[in-house]
């Protein structure tokens, strides 16, 4: 990673943990919302019960007092009616029974004189009704003769404490004071029953909606409108219910089994939308974490993936179908010498084409777009920033994207400059070598040839020289001149032939090998040299290690290579002094030499030894210290090692001389 992705780093990871709990978060901020719309909705419901209830309650209570204030306004019209002591008018009679009509609430009503005694009721009084009890307790407000009287006093309607009826019944009076020209002429008496009053004031709708109760000073039920008891007791509402007054209540309680749609579905549609939201909230997180999942596995296959690039020997590199470049990889740069950053979006010509290459690359075009690959690879040349060489074995494919489509190539690009180069020089060598291999024949066949030669030349310039001598005796037998000069003929011919021959094993270039015993060919090689060291007076002693495994080698090169460096050894021990000119020359089997183990055959002689600067140039070819050398023999011997895939070196002695090992690999064998 570098340094400014390092940088980056702590912010997107911060990003990433306020993304991931942000889903939680908005979950919680969610079920709270909901949670409190719902409260609220439902507070809200309970307020406008609320509202609704003291209201109804209100409207209740003002009902009944319009009630009795309308009884009374009616009373007060008749009373002076009732205390004349005459007998009703029909109108009046009308009147009266109109008051004592159910739904007014009025079940009796008495009228009594200036002294407080009943005159009348109606409906008339019976014993049972005597027994309906007054409250004791506040003589002075509830006997119907106090009541006369307070009025009396007090000049205006009066309502008495309510009291209990032989029939279990809960009445109460109003009392309405009744005067003709400023004379009292006595009271009116308006006789309720309250459970009446209060039960048949109610709408059905209310009755419905609502329990309805009237309570005492004491808060006990004296009357009540349904004997089911109210499921919601908390909730209801209690207003006095004046007039009467002396303490009593009027208690409204809704029942719970009413339902308010509007607020249920409310919240459940809330609650709903609620749900779905956390649900696409939960579905959100998990697409989140997936997708999270997805994509560090993706990083984690990319880094992957480019680590393998970024290790791979092969230069890889895309292009689109235009030719633009699109990718390259690391080992692409470096081959190359460019950096990505000049090669990617560089349209052709590129910079790393070679000019002498075009017709190549047009014919790699061509062979794309008729076979879609190169599956073998085609060998192309480059040149690299700096200007070296680069050659390529390029394979290229197509590049099919996810929809199938063509998009481009994609080319990996074996680096084989160095491959060539070794080629070209292993082609170089075999070419040189067969070169020497030539020269090395041709030094062996020069004596051949000066000998073979030397016969039919003598013959040519006897027979020759014959005809000259006949023309200039002016004897000529034109027979025998044409004897001769057929012998002649026959003389030039066989000169031509042995030229041929020459010329046609000068021209054969491969060495021809042969599985053989080296001690053999060691062996034919002395005998090549034997007479010469004889009459230099050198020494030749061999040893040869035995069982030697058989090698494949070309006896006529090794042979060639041996007596070279015999000779050179004698060369060496020019100036040595005669009993010390010694030569050495042995055979081992060496498994450490070479891979794989070799054959080594050691030339040690006591020679001068190489001195440091001979040394540099020895295998050069004609490099030579002797007056009559022609410098080949060292540079044909390493030569003829390196054909059977050997080595030739040197080591001096401790005595001064010099050790050439030649050795030939065992897998020769
Ligand atoms: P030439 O024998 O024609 O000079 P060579 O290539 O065989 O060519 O040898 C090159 C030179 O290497 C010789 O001239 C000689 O100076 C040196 N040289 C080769 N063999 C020996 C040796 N055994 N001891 C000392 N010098 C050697």
């Amino acid at each position: 990673m570098n340094r400014s992705a390092l940088a980056l780093a702590p912010p997107a990871a911060m990003q990433e943990r306020w993304f991931h709990n942000l889903a939680p978060l908005s979950l919680a901020l969610c079920l709270a919302a909901i949670t409190a719309l719902v409260w609220f909705t439902r507070a809200y419901d309970a307020e406008e019960q609320q509202a609704t209830l003291i209201s109804d309650t209100l409207w209740m209570e003002q009902n009944l007092r319009f009630q009795l204030d309308r009884n009374e306004a009616q009373l007060q019209q008749i009373a002076p009616a009732l205390l004349s002591g005459e007998r009703l008018s029909t109108q009046a009679e009308a009147q009266l029974r109109q008051l004592l009509t159910q739904d007014r609430g009025l079940i009796r009503i008495l009228w009594r004189d200036q002294d407080g005694q009943l005159v009348g009721a109606l409906p008339p009084i019976t014993d049972k009704h005597l027994a309906d009890k007054h409250p004791t307790d506040d003589t002075t407000t509830t006997t119907p003769e106090a009541l006369s009287r307070l009025t009396r006093s007090i000049g205006h309607p009066i309502f008495g404490s309510p009291y209990p009826t032989a029939d279990g019944q809960i009445h109460f009076e109003v009392s309405i004071p009744t005067w003709s020209d400023s004379a009292f002429l006595g009271t009116v008496i308006g006789v309720y029953s309250l459970s009446d009053l209060v039960m048949r004031e109610l709408p059905w709708w209310f009755s419905e909606r609502y329990r309805v109760a009237v309570l005492d000073a004491d808060g006990k039920e004296i009357a009540a409108k349904s004997k089911i008891a109210p499921l919601a007791a908390n909730r209801s509402y209690t207003t006095s219910l004046d007039p009467p007054g002396h303490g009593l209540l009027l208690q409204i309680t809704p029942y719970k089994n009413e339902t308010r749609w509007m607020p249920l579905l409310l919240s459940a549609s809330i609650m709903l939308l609620g749900g779905v939201i956390i649900w696409s909230i939960w579905q959100l997180r998990r697409q989140l974490t997936r997708r999270q999942a997805a994509e560090q596995a993706l990083l984690e296959e990319s880094a992957y993936r480019k680590a393998m690039e970024d290790s791979l020997l092969t230069g890889l590199r895309a292009r689109d179908l235009d030719g633009q470049l699109t990718y390259v990889n690391p080992a692409f740069c470096r081959m190359t010498g460019y950096d990505a950053a000049d090669l990617i979006g560089r349209r052709p010509p590129l910079p790393y084409w070679e000019s002498d290459h075009d017709e190549r690359r047009r014919e790699l075009q061509e062979c794309l777009r008729d076979t879609g690959s190169t599956p073998n690879g085609v060998e192309i040349r480059f040149r690299r920033k700096n200007g070296d060489r680069l050659d390529v074995l390029l394979f290229e494919a197509p590049l099919i994207d996810a929809q199938g489509r063509h998009t481009g190539w994609m080319g990996s690009l074996l680096d084989i400059t160095e491959q060539k180069r070794t080629r070209a020089l292993a082609q170089q060598q075999e070419e040189r070598l067969q070169a020497t291999s030539r020269l090395v024949t041709m030094g062996e066949m020069a004596s051949t040839l000066a000998h073979e030669l030397n016969q039919p030349l003598t013959a040519i310039a006897s027979y020759s020289s014959g005809c000259i001598n006949r023309l200039e005796a002016a004897e000529i037998d034109r027979g025998e001149l044409h004897g001769i000069l057929e012998k002649l003929d026959r003389q030039a011919h066989r000169a031509g032939e042995i030229i041929r021959r020459v010329y046609d094993f000068v021209r054969r270039s491969e060495p021809k090998r042969e599985l053989l015993d080296l001690s053999a060919v060691i062996r034919d090689a002395i005998g090549l040299i034997e007479a010469d060291a004889r009459k230099r007076r050198m020494r030749l002693t061999t040893e040869f290690a035995p069982q030697l495994p058989k090698i494949a080698v070309d006896p006529v090169m090794i042979e060639q290579a041996i007596v070279n460096l015999v000779r050179n050894g004698m060369d060496a021990m020019r100036d040595t002094p005669v009993g010390l000119r010694h030569i050495h020359i042995s055979t081992a089997l060496d498994p450490s030499a070479l891979e794989g183990g070799a054959l080594v055959v050691r030339v040690t002689d006591c020679g001068c030894g190489i001195d440091a600067d001979t040394a540099r140039h020895l295998f050069q070819p004609f490099f030579t210290t002797k007056e009559e050398g022609m410098g080949m023999g060292l540079n044909i011997c390493r030569s003829i090692a390196e054909l059977h895939r050997g080595r030739l070196y040197f080591e001096p002695t401790p005595n001064g001389g010099t050790i050439f090992t030649l050795s030939l690999p065992l897998t020769l064998a």
